[in-house]
């Protein structure tokens, strides 16, 4: 073995493939599959990931160029991940180095010179006792720190920092150092980790004893851990049945036997609350991965599970690529979440790469949700095999422990209210409902449903609305600044005192911002506490925590937020919860709006009498007879799966149909028109040629191309956008037929400087 295959991190269709390099002899040992290497590349020094060994590779050897650096000491990548990396390269059409990519922390990415820096402490080691004892005889009196150094040393816990010991004797390094040159005590550079959790106490829990409901839940988990069986359940329990309680006991079956686990929560959800939960059952063997902590934290996390130092990761999507060797399980919590699916290259939706995980490994998993995803449900409910999910086993949590009560929802509609006179965001029933909260000093969650529904800058004259002059988008108002910004491309510029188009002074900011219930609340209930937390308040690092502490020792009397307020929180005090526009997403042009406002309703309901004090929730709607509304009042996820699910069949969207989105930009719509209609017509004449039929209410294996037309946002950067969608349905390998096309229309691409993105069964439409 001389000769390494190497995937260069040049992420292009043209490099998509191995190249090969010599080993040079000095390197024999430490190049492993999965090693990072520095390796020559069109005259530049690039990473790459050893993939393989080529065998019979002498003849080319002469030519061969040498590796020129080995980045790792153990190989940070396994042959099992880079198998992984091959399939999703195929199944969401990337080059394999963007997916390999993806799966190392980000402290390992990229160039050469970004070798991972890991924390080196400078440390005091005690030789022996006898040898401190007999530096205190030797050393003079008068050197008295040197005295108190040693005589602090007798007693102290060892290791120390050599920082922690000149702190603690209250001397200076250089003290120490003397020290240690007269050999009495050593100081050796030593590795250590950074602990985002090391300030924090957990209070050690035990495993509960389960209700009949979920010992029957865990049951068909543990009997698949055990057999090393890879299933895929959906555990379908509504918020507060114990889905976590059932978690932490498959995972405990694991760990007994010697395995490993990966669980999944939303980023957002992912409050110390939730860490706790784990930290607090399985102590050091939990490693925390997500993007609050700083680069260097996540590292240490990650080399703790590389190293086998600990055997459970719960994390945010991409800790699905946790290096595990001998998993056993992978827990995908609030599994409907859109924030698993990944919105840039590589588009991967951690649902579909833990799945195939598991299987390499013949590991369980468990989706769990009060609301699960559609096509998930589906899968589980239909008892077949689904298109790119398998087979899925369905377990049911029906109602919440020791038989608390689901919170009592009102739906208020907000016309009426209107016509009876009151023109503030508040109903009448939300108002009378706070005031109660504060009288008897409990708690209120308000959610803001701000999705689609920006601040933006209307001119009440004539109508004009303040766009970016580079994007096919409304400008957002920010206060702070008080100036107007684009939210893709970042163009700013000042806020209008009149009217561009018709010089009218009456333009103004429309729309309801956090901001401005903020102080409406303020307004309305006279000395109200709030906590506003939106992406503004929350950019800080550790802000997110500060502000749930703060509401959880009930310094405040409201949590109003954005989406970040609906998710995993669970507090005693707060029998409150109210919506504020609930509807405001619905109308968004994307097949998957009802869903999402369905689910989110029902999430954020779920945050109210989650413990002894019964919960109630008021929603203010303008739609109040939209299904997605009237099932969140009855609690009733089956009558609006119903509902949706006929729609979808109708109309061929998941799950009776998939989707591939391509989307093409250019400065010039002729030239993004002529390419769109060629490649939709390549993709037609491909799905001909393999005798794929084209009608949807007749076929079985059918595909359609929709468009090109113009992309729901039109213009970003000065770019004009298309996109072709391909629905299709029957077990069509559409990946394959649209890899085709585009390899035929590549050379017309290439000159024409035309951008292509694919986004195979996108989440997002716009
Ligand atoms: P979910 O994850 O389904 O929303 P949780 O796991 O948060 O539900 O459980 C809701 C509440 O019920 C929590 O306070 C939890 O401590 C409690 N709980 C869960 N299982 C049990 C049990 N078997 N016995 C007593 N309390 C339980
Ligand atoms: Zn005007
Ligand atoms: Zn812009």
């Amino acid at each position: 073995m001389t000769v390494a295959r190497v995937i260069v991190d040049v992420p292009s269709r043209q490099t998509d493939r191995t190249f090969d390099y010599l080993i040079p002899e000095s390197f024999k040992d430490l190049v492993d599959i999965g090693s990072r290497v520095a390796v020559p590349f069109g005259g530049r020094t690039l990473q790459g990931i050893v993939t393989d060994f080529a065998v019979d590779a002498e003849v080319e050897a002469a030519r061969m160029k040498p590796i020129a650096d080995v980045l790792d000491e153990i190989p940070s990548l396994t042959s099992e991940l880079i198998k992984l990396g091959e399939w999703m390269s195929k199944r969401w059409l990337c080059p394999l180095t963007i997916s390999l990519q993806a799966m190392l922390p980000a402290a390992l990415k990229g160039k050469v010179e970004h070798r991972a820096s890991m924390k080196q402490v400078q440390t005091v080691f005690v030789i022996s006792e006898q040898q401190l004892i007999e530096a205190i005889q030797q050393v003079p009196p008068r050197a008295r720190k040197q005295h108190e150094v040693l005589e602090y040393l007798l007693t102290a816990p060892e290791p120390i920092a050599v920082q922690r010991l000149a702190e603690a004797t209250a001397t200076t390094a250089g003290t120490i150092r003397t020290l240690a040159d007269k050999g009495w005590v050593e100081i050796r550079t030593i590795t250590e980790d950074r602990d985002p959790y090391a300030n924090r106490e957990f209070v050690p829990s035990v495993p509960m004893k389960l209700t009949v409901a979920q010992a029957d839940a865990l049951a068909p988990i543990e009997r698949a851990i055990a057999n090393h069986q890879h299933e895929v359940f959906l555990l379908h329990g509504v918020t507060g049945s114990g889905k976590t309680e059932v978690y932490l006991q498959a995972i405990q079956r694991c760990l007994t036997d010697g395995r490993e686990a990966i669980v999944l929560v939303p980023e957002i959800a992912l409050t110390p609350q939730m860490v706790e939960r784990f930290k607090s059952r399985f102590g050091a063997k939990v490693a925390v991965l997500h993007s609050r902590l700083s680069q260097g934290e996540r590292f240490d996390e990650w080399r703790k599970i590389r190293d086998g130092r600990a055997q459970v990761a719960v994390g945010a999507r991409s800790a699905i690529f946790a290096p595990f060797s001998q998993l056993g399980l992978i827990v995908i919590d609030e599994e409907h979440e859109t924030s698993y699916k990944q919105e840039e290259s590589p588009k991967y939706h951690a649902r579909d790469v833990a799945i195939e995980r598991a299987r390499l490994h013949q590991a369980a998993v468990v989706l769990g949700s009060a609301t699960p995803a559609l096509d998930t449900y589906e899968a589980a409910r239909s008892n077949r095999r689904a298109e790119g999910l398998g087979h899925i086993t369905y377990i049911a949590l029906p109602h919440r422990v020791a038989n608390r009560p689901l919170p009592e929802v009102h739906l208020v509609d907000m016309r009426e209210e209107l016509k009876l006179g009151n023109r503030t965001m508040f109903s009448r029933a939300l108002t009378d409902a706070l005031n109660l909260r504060l009288e008897r000093k409990e708690q209120t969650v308000l959610l803001l449903n701000r999705r689609g529904y920006a601040t933006f800058v209307m001119c009440r004259s004539c109508g004009y609305t303040a766009t970016c002059p580079h994007c096919e988008i409304s400008l957002t108002y920010h206060r702070g600044s008080q100036n107007l910004r684009c939210h893709y491309c970042g163009y700013a510029e000042a806020e209008p005192k009149t009217c561009p188009s018709c010089e009218s002074p009456h333009i103004r900011f429309f729309g309801t911002g956090t901001q401005k219930v903020e102080e409406a609340l303020a307004a309305t209930f006279p000395g109200i506490r709030v906590i506003r937390m939106d992406v503004d308040t929350t950019t800080e690092k550790g802000s997110h925590e500060k502000w749930l502490t703060e509401f959880r020792e009930r310094r405040a009397d409201v949590l109003l937020g954005t989406q970040m307020v609906a998710k995993g929180l669970d507090f005693p005090y707060v029998t409150l919860v109210g919506v504020l526009a609930a509807d405001s997403a619905l109308r968004l042009p994307d097949f998957r709006s009802s869903e999402r406002t369905f689910q989110l309703l029902t999430q954020v309901a779920g945050r109210a009498g989650r413990h002894e004090l019964p919960g109630e929730v008021i929603v203010q709607t303008y739609d109040p007879e939209h299904v997605a509304i009237t099932s969140v009042q009855g609690h009733n996820y089956e009558a609006f799966v119903r509902q949706e699910l006929k729609l979808r069949s109708i109309l061929g969207y998941p799950p009776y149909g998939r989707l591939i989105a391509v989307t093409l930009s250019h400065e010039s719509v002729p030239m993004l028109l002529s390419i769109g209609e060629q490649l939709a017509t390549r993709v037609r004449e491909l799905a001909k040629f393999h005798g794929i039929g084209t009608d949807f209410s007749r076929d079985d294996r059918v595909l359609e191309v929709l468009g090109p037309v113009a992309s729901p946002i039109a213009r970003l950067k000065d770019r004009y956008r298309f996109q072709c969608m391909v629905k299709y349905r029957g077990g069509v390998d559409a990946s394959s037929l649209v890899s085709q096309a585009l390899q035929q229309i590549a050379d017309a691409v290439k000159r024409s400087g035309l951008v292509v993105s694919v986004d195979v069964d996108p989440q997002m439409m716009l």
